[in-house]
């Protein structure tokens, strides 16, 4: 212990992971010492992050329901072969709001505290040295310092580009559009997401799951705005504008299991879903465990709640990426549809375990039994290169 306030949470980046690190153990331990560094002059980015209602591990759920900013009880999905609505609750909540929360808690916590502009140059599991030469001890240390400092992995890619608008006009739409595969098929599977956050006021993204990184952000702006014409979504005003491209390894291993820290979260430790892209169930279970320990933080790593944890984590990414390899490197892209067709024909139970990445044995199996979708190629599967 370093302080008589108690034992010293140290948190490197001020992102996703660690927004929620911090929220729920200040839940946990209102008196807790908790420091985010933050190298930007803002925590959270530039994101809108969404998550299924089922990703949410009971013990988080009094502080999603303040971090969610909007929520939907179901949503709409559409392919070639029909629509379909899933009665599965959805939620949003924007990087602004995210670091309103993050910061007002922290103010708000007798030791907690937030540091932008602060870039860590070093860490140990003993604490982190800042750029100007400052050293801050901590008994735990979580470097969630992004997906920049992910391992690099044989993969494909999540893409997107979206906009959010004022329209002229109300869109009409009661729920999200989560996929609308019905476009046409450009570098791979492409949809339209789409999120309503008012009667005049939307998010509208164009994503594609390809082999190719590469996003040139003049070409697809105009894409998005050319769908939303078509659909009627005639903009008033650009709001906001998001890009991303996130990894979908078919290689390389889940979160490592460590016995000594820095603890390594977010997309920076494994800590995301390989084959959705998506990390917020991964972290919100982080975060319950860190929360758990947060009477003595420097011990999470040798307990039994950490272990399990990262074992399950580590299996259940493991098949994620199996699927990834299958979609990228045994299905050619203008047929990568017909997979994500074909899985939403699943019962919601699956679809909400796929998404929160806890899919049973039977699950598993429900996915890969059948007729193999259009264009599938075992050889070129087993031989593990991606096929355009
Ligand atoms: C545009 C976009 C939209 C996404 N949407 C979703 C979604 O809807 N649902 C979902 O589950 N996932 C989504 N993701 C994926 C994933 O959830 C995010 O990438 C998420 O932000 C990852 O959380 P993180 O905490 O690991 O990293 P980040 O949120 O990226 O946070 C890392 C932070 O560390 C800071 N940092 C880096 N280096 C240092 C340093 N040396 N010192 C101090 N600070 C440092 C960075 O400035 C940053 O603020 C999205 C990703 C993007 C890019």
């Amino acid at each position: 212990m370093h302080d008589t306030t108690g034992p010293a949470l140290v948190l490197v980046g001020g992102g996703l992971q660690n927004a929620l690190i911090a929220l729920a153990t200040l839940a946990a331990r209102p008196h807790a010492q908790v420091t985010v560094l933050e190298r930007d002059p803002r925590p959270c980015g530039n994101h809108t992050w969404s998550f299924h209602a089922t990703d949410v591990p009971d013990a988080l759920r009094p502080v999603i329901e303040r971090v969610a900013e909007h929520t939907w009880p179901d949503y709409d999905v559409q392919f070639p072969d029909g629509p379909r609505r899933v009665e599965l609750g959805y939620a949003s909540v924007s990087s602004e709001h995210l670091a309103d929360l993050l910061t007002r808690t922290l103010a708000d916590a007798p030791h907690g505290a937030l540091r932008t502009d602060t870039e860590v140059v070093a860490l140990d599991a003993g604490g982190v040295t800042l750029a100007g030469g400052e050293r801050l001890p901590a008994d735990l240390v979580v470097d969630a310092r992004g997906p920049g400092h992910a391992p690099p992995a044989a993969r494909g890619d999540q893409k997107f580009y979206g906009l959010e608008l004022a329209l002229d006009a109300p869109h009409g739409l009661e729920r999200p559009l989560l996929m609308d595969a019905t476009i046409e098929q450009v570098d791979g599977f492409r949809f339209i997401y789409a999120l309503p956050f008012g009667p005049q006021r939307l998010l509208i993204e164009d994503t594609v799951f390809s082999t190719s990184a590469e996003l040139d952000a003049g070409p697809w702006r105009t894409r998005v705005l050319a769908e939303a014409e078509a659909r009627g979504w005639s903009p008033a005003q650009v709001l906001r504008e998001e890009q991303g491209v996130l990894p979908m390894p078919w290689s390389g291993p889940g979160p490592a299991i460590q016995t000594e820290g820095p603890l390594r979260g977010g997309y920076h430790g494994g800590w995301f879903h390989p084959a959705t892209g998506y990390s917020m169930p991964h972290a919100m279970r982080l975060a319950t465990i860190v929360a758990r320990h947060a009477e003595d933080p420097g011990a999470l790593l040798g307990t039994d709640d950490y272990l399990r944890l990262v074992r399950r984590e580590r299996k259940q990414a493991r098949f994620a990426r199996f699927l990834n390899r299958l979609l990228f490197t045994g299905v050619a892209a203008d047929t990568r549809w017909t997979v994500f067709q074909r899985f939403y024909r699943q019962p919601e139970s699956l679809i909400a375990r796929f998404y929160a990445c806890t899919l049973t044995p039977l699950d598993r199996a429900r996915m890969l039994v059948g007729r193999p979708p259009r264009g599938f190629s075992l050889r070129s599967a087993l031989s593990g290169s991606a096929i355009q």
